[in-house]
């Protein structure tokens, strides 16, 4: 192939115990899937059925990495979530199916520029600026199903150093991981590489430059992620 401008790979996450790596094809992230969590953005998780927006494979960042403060921020937040990595392609796929079409599980940080999020929210605008930026998807190596399982319940915690600031259950997920997969797929043809993150647990807060986060998902694996001073 003759590219007319420089080929980009396609971004990787490694697969824990392998010499293999997942190429990562799209990233959708649900929204409010925690009901502490959508509380404390002021909304009321009974009444909402699961959305979902996007962000863009090569803002995935490796773990350990240390990042420069992401630009046109005034406050940028953690969100600590399960991703739910997709290994066959899926449209329609029923609830009881859904599980067949997961590769496996890692701990990501869906990164949030929230002052920016706010403002596209109360102009009715799209919250890609807030959310889809460069570096907002640290995330772990995956770990396969054979090896996890498929985790309904386990601890999910984010510390800013050192400090415990979100803490929730996988349990407490208002749309688990079966019905995320068949809602997602009734709007989109799901495929292999794609990654769902899957909400954030109560304690959203903000990151400063020098600031370093350690989450962790019980089972699934502890990313670590620094921003530089
Ligand atoms: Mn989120």
């Amino acid at each position: 192939m003759n590219y007319a401008v420089s080929f980009r790979p396609t971004p990787v996450l490694p697969v824990v115990e392998s010499n293999q790596v997942f190429p990562v094809g799209r990233i959708y992230c649900v929204g409010r899937n925690y009901a502490e969590h959508a509380r404390e953005m002021g909304h009321d998780p009974e009444r909402e059925p699961p959305f979902f927006f996007m962000k863009p494979a090569d803002a995935v960042v490796q773990n350990g990495a240390t990042l420069p403060f992401p630009r046109t921020t005034k406050d940028l937040h953690h969100e600590i979530e399960m991703v739910v990595a997709i290994g066959r392609d899926g449209a329609d796929i029923p609830v009881e199916k859904a599980l067949d079409h997961v590769f496996g599980y890692g701990v990501g940080l869906d990164m949030t520029r929230r002052d920016l999020q706010g403002d596209a929210k109360k102009m009715g605008r799209p919250w890609e600026m807030g959310k889809a930026f460069d570096d907002s998807v640290p995330c772990t190596a995956l770990k396969t199903v054979a090896m996890v399982g498929h985790p309904a319940r386990g601890a999910i915690w984010l510390k800013v150093n050192g400090k415990i600031a979100q803490k929730g259950d996988l349990s407490e997920m208002i749309w688990n991981a079966p019905e995320m997969i068949s809602c997602l797929s009734r709007l989109i043809t799901l495929k292999a590489g794609d990654l769902i993150m899957s909400g954030t647990p109560a304690g959203v807060g903000p990151v400063r430059a020098g600031d370093r986060l350690e989450g962790h998902v019980d089972g699934i694996g502890d990313l670590t992620v620094a921003y530089s001073k």
